[in-house]
């Protein structure tokens, strides 16, 4: 009776072995794939870290207009947005993401009622898609970081580049060049 029960708890303890040696090795598995994926994912975002949201999450960092405008393709009315006529120095980043997107030397007058400018600060960050809304075809241009709608892109913009890209102040966020000088001299103060 014993002996039977030895052998019982010997084939139980067995058994138990085998189901945990199973239950690890899945894990182990399950980690490697985990590994390779985001290997994979860091060698497919060598050009701009992409920030990626949630619809709940960017409902909660925009404002309601910010977000009709950045987060579907809306376009605030002509002649009222904060920056159409603004003259400042400096860089107009992503509302949505903070990412650089124009510099104000590219910005001119356009007449159009919307913040023009023909040449993004860096060509990589503003992406372009073809927008075939409103029963028009146009070239829509995002940020290449969030994928925020920014506006479209026209050719009949002004030298250099011919292009006008027509942006809504609502996705913008202007970044005055004494502000960034100031914060690079502190930085070197405080090194
Ligand atoms: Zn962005």
């Amino acid at each position: 009776m014993l002996f039977k029960n030895i052998w019982t708890r010997m084939i139980t303890l067995a058994a138990a072995g085998i189901v945990s040696i199973g239950l690890a090795t899945a894990g182990a598995e399950d980690k490697k794939t985990k590994e390779n994926a985001g290997a994979e994912a860091k060698k497919a975002s060598t050009a701009p870290e992409r920030v990626i949201k949630t619809d709940a999450e960017w409902r909660a960092i925009l404002t309601p207009e910010q977000y009709r405008i950045t987060r579907q393709q809306g376009t605030e009315a002509a002649f009222t947005g904060r920056y159409w006529k603004f003259k400042g120095e400096g860089t107009y980043v992503c509302v949505a993401c903070g990412y650089e997107l124009f510099d104000s030397q590219t910005k001119y007058k356009s007449g159009t009622g919307w913040p023009s400018f023909w040449e993004p600060i860096v060509e990589s960050h503003v992406g372009e898609v073809t927008d075939r809304g409103s029963g028009m075809i146009r070239t829509e241009v995002i940020c290449n970081r969030c994928d925020s709608h920014l506006g479209h892109v026209f050719e009949d913009g002004p030298r250099p580049t011919g292009l006008r890209y027509c942006i809504n102040s609502e996705a913008l966020n202007f970044i005055p060049a004494e502000k960034e000088k100031t914060e690079a001299a502190e930085k070197t103060k405080k090194k």
